[in-house]
């Protein structure tokens, strides 16, 4: 069993990097992102407020009426949304903006914090997220804080968007990076930060190729796999 905690901030490649490492060393992969943004799907199409005075009816609304899980195909995670694959309607602007917003419920991170021990304490993962190293896995075999300059990682998420048909400008994008960043690192409940053990990876200047095989040959050195 192994398991490897990565986090960093939005952009910075984690969750492309880490899937294809996962791939390659054939352990799991996790996608925490996607966790706190199925919550926020949730709360939007209840028409739930997410502002922090709301926490009570939030906190509430998902204790009593979501029941979310992670499907695995072909090594791809999908989550599901009382029975509903929702791995596609989460990726847009709007709810990478409410899941930055309810990320900073302490309830909500308390609703996912058992989810995500559970999987880890089960298999070999890669877990990526913002607080794996330092909250939900202080003792992972190896913790990797993966980042990159704001403007690259804006260009990386821009790119991943306009892949996808959306006709946003890469300024709007470069906005809502630093104002997630903002959020993230601010927020007082397990704020993105690295952990004290964690190696620190720069990609501003690494392609894919290179990133992804220094991080599975980091993993590898450690024995266990
Ligand atoms: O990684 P991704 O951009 O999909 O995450 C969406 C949002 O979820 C982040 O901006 C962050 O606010 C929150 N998040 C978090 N903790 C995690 C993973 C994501 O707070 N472990």
């Amino acid at each position: 069993m192994i398991n490897v905690a990565i986090d960093g901030p939005v952009g910075a490649g984690k969750s492309s990097v880490a899937r294809e490492c996962a791939k390659r060393l054939g352990i799991i992969y996790v996608d925490t992102g996607a966790l706190y943004r199925s919550c926020a799907l949730f709360c939007v199409r209840n028409n739930v407020d997410i502002s922090p005075e709301n926490e009570q009816a939030v906190s509430e609304l998902l204790n009593s009426k979501l029941d979310l899980s992670i499907k695995l195909e072909d090594g791809t995670q999908h989550v599901i949304v009382n029975g509903e694959d929702v791995s596609d309607e989460i990726r847009t602007l709007e709810i990478s903006k409410a899941a930055s917003a309810v990320s900073a419920l302490p309830s909500v991170r308390a609703f996912l914090l058992g989810m995500q021990r559970d999987i880890a304490s089960k298999n070999s993962v890669i877990m990526d997220g913002r607080d794996i190293g330092t909250v939900i896995l202080p003792n992972a075999d190896i913790k990797i804080f993966i980042t990159a300059r704001p403007e690259i990682r804006a260009k990386r998420r821009y790119d991943e968007l306009a892949a996808k048909g959306s006709d946003v400008t890469l300024g709007e994008v470069l906005v809502e990076v630093n104002r997630r960043d903002f959020n993230d690192m601010n927020r007082k409940e397990a704020p993105l930060k690295q952990a004290p053990d964690a190696i620190l990876l720069d990609t501003s200047d690494l392609d894919f190729e290179q990133t992804v095989s220094g991080v599975t040959d980091l993993i590898r050195d450690l024995g266990k796999i």
